[in-house]
């Protein structure tokens, strides 16, 4: 068997200020990990030592992942895009083929770059070769996907632990497929809603739950709920579930629609609640253990926000809230500032607020570097699968009782460590705030007593009716209260 493999991913957030162009994705090509180490740890690198559990050959093509931002530019997107079609033509023949995507990448001219490059793939492979896609649950699934692939799997767990579990559904179910094993059937039901699901909380942990049991039915391969994506302007926008079942479009289809009224019927209480900035500080405080970890959903670069805004910051400052660490604000300027005056030294520093409009103010504070680190790390995932992302330089700065992780290089708060790499112990701190919408879960709920949501001004407010979708159909829950008209 041989087996060719690819990833291209970013999540398009196309109200966000930053544009994703070529420098923004880390890269490597046909297996060479050197040239980005973290993408060791990816899922075509996993696939990789399946297939050669099994004596397979393997032809790697390209990884390209972008931290999620605006629109990527169609220049970049197309030459990413024609690097793994020419990497695919010159393998043939292939028996299969495994793509990691996310789901919700837009490029100027392309609402749906997965469908497209799926298409692209199919086009070169012919009708027979299984397509096996995994995409992030935060995905648009579009029917262009569904014609074009053989089977999508997208992840169930948010934060996303679950990553390599699907990997290797995927992988097994899709080599059954190449084996002549299974005859996929896809089919998907829309459900009207757009929103922000944690299967951490019920009534959507329980539903999951029952997702995972249908799967063992007879017939049904796989069962996936696709969040969607609520920031990206699209017209496949919209939460969606997606059943696989062998050989029964009809079982699939009628399945998908079962689950997805079922979903629906839920609409009311699927969506998590959130605090305001000072509701939230007023919750932090009146818990007894710590650390309280405090997450601000609304500037989340996970999902395209610039992670620079200091709404959150400015209260605790305000209220004169001490032993409070917040992790991370984006600010190159203030980090090659911090790194220059070095540790111990007392300056003047404008802090966040940069990036735009939703960033808030910046800050004038007068701030004492306590830590620095160059090149920092931190992980992501289960600790028997875990994922490295890279930080660049870090610094801690403490003003007023309150310390602050400055950062160079633009990403979510995924682990505790970005406070204890540059000095901060986060058992020793009342509050930490982080930004990240749901990631952070993983790892900061093993440490905190207590997890609160807050929802302050930001790119990635989790207030769905007021975003000014301009393609996206906006007879949606919960723009409108009953969109399926039931
Ligand atoms: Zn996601």
């Amino acid at each position: 068997m041989k087996l060719f493999t690819a990833s291209l991913s970013t999540e398009t957030n196309t109200f966000s200020p930053i544009p994703t162009g070529l420098k923004s994705f880390a890269i490597t090509r046909k297996g060479d990990y050197s040239t980005f180490p973290p993408f060791a740890d990816s899922v075509v690198a996993f696939w990789r030592k399946l297939a050669d559990e099994r004596g397979w050959q393997t032809v790697e093509s390209l990884i390209a992942a972008a931290e999620p931002a605006g629109k990527t530019l169609k220049v970049v997107y197309e030459r990413y895009r024609d690097e793994i079609i020419a990497d695919l033509t010159a393998a043939l023949p292939v028996d299969l083929v495994l793509l990691d995507l996310h789901g919700a990448m837009v490029a100027d001219g392309y609402d749906d770059c997965e469908g497209d490059l799926i298409a692209a793939v199919r086009e070169v492979v012919g009708g027979d070769v299984p397509i096996g896609v995994e995409l992030d649950l935060h995905c648009h699934i579009t029917d262009l996907m569904i014609e074009q692939a053989t089977i999508i799997i997208t992840y169930k767990e948010y934060p996303h632990t679950d990553i390599f579990d699907r990997a290797v559904e995927l992988f097994n179910l899709t080599a059954d497929t190449a084996a002549g094993k299974l005859k996929p059937a896809m089919a998907l039901f829309d459900t009207g809603m757009i929103g922000l699901y944690y299967p951490t909380q019920e009534p959507v942990k329980s539903y999951v739950d029952r997702i995972k049991q249908l799967e063992r039915e007879p017939g049904v391969l796989s069962i996936s709920l696709g969040h969607g994506f609520p920031w990206g302007d699209v017209p496949g926008l919209g939460t969606k579930v997606l059943v696989v079942t062998d050989g029964d479009p009809a079982q699939a289809a009628a399945l998908a629609e079962q689950l997805g009224r079922e979903f629906y019927a839920m609409r009311a209480r699927v969506m998590p609640s959130f605090h305001t900035i000072d509701s939230g500080l007023d919750a932090a405080l009146a818990v007894e253990g710590s650390p309280v970890v405090l997450a601000d959903v609304s500037d989340n670069p996970g999902g395209g926000a610039p992670g620079d805004s200091t709404y959150i910051l400015k209260r605790l400052l305000e209220r004169g809230i001490t032993g409070a660490a917040v992790g991370c604000i984006y600010d190159p300027i203030a980090v090659t500032l911090a790194f220059e005056a070095g540790i111990g030294a007392t300056l003047d520093l404008r802090i966040g607020g940069k990036m735009g409009l939703m960033s808030g103010d910046p800050l004038d504070l007068t701030v004492t570097v306590t830590g620095l680190q160059a090149q920092a790390v931190q992980r992501f995932g289960n600790d028997d699968a875990q994922m490295s992302f890279p930080m660049g330089d870090c610094a801690a700065v403490h003003t007023a009782g309150v310390d602050i992780v400055l950062y160079s290089q633009r990403g979510q708060t995924f682990s505790p460590e970005v406070f204890s790499n540059v000095g901060i112990d986060p058992l020793q701190r009342r509050l930490l705030v982080v930004k990240s919408t749901q990631h952070f879960y993983a790892r900061f709920s093993r440490i905190a007593s207590q997890v609160i949501y807050v929802s302050a001004p930001g790119a990635t407010a989790p207030d769905f009716r007021s975003i000014p979708y301009q393609i996206a159909d906006k007879n949606r829950y919960p723009m409108v209260e009953d969109p399926l008209g039931t």
